[in-house]
């Protein structure tokens, strides 16, 4: 797999939330989701994977570029939470009520260090067409 590339932890400037697009209440782990971005993208996506149970878990660090929002992925923190559709498939916000409120601490975390950091979903790139984070970022983190 290769190494991601160093990114200046001093010239981080955005926050991306994603969901890992997994059925409601299907309890995948972080390490698993890692497994499928190093399938796929060649590297770890995210920053930090948050499981049903609110556990925050770091899979990046920030000195290091995520693979998570097409051609912005640097500067860019991805945290994903684990779920986002329903058991069909189709897109839903599934936050548990402890990744509510372990999303709430990250961002408020990250807002903390980096004051001027804009935090949005996936969904809200320009030229996104996705679903991803199933929920209004804005209104809700
Ligand atoms: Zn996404």
């Amino acid at each position: 797999m290769a190494t991601p590339a160093y990114m200046n932890p001093d010239r981080i400037n955005h926050l991306t939330i994603h969901c890992a697009a997994t059925p409601e209440g299907r309890d995948v782990k972080a390490a698993t989701i890692s497994q499928w971005d190093v399938a796929k993208f060649g590297q770890v996506s995210y920053h930090i994977v948050v499981e049903l149970d609110g556990s925050a878990v770091r899979t990046l660090a920030d000195d290091r570029r995520g693979a998570h929002v097409g051609g912005r992925n640097t500067g860019n923190i991805g945290i994903c939470y684990v779920g986002g559709v329903d058991r069909r498939g189709v897109p839903k916000d599934t936050r548990t009520p402890a990744q509510r409120e372990a999303l709430r601490r990250l961002v408020a975390e990250y807002r903390a260090r980096y004051p001027d950091i804009g935090v949005r979903g996936h969904r809200d790139w320009p030229g996104v067409a996705k679903a991803c984070p199933s929920f209004d970022v804005a209104s809700a983190l």
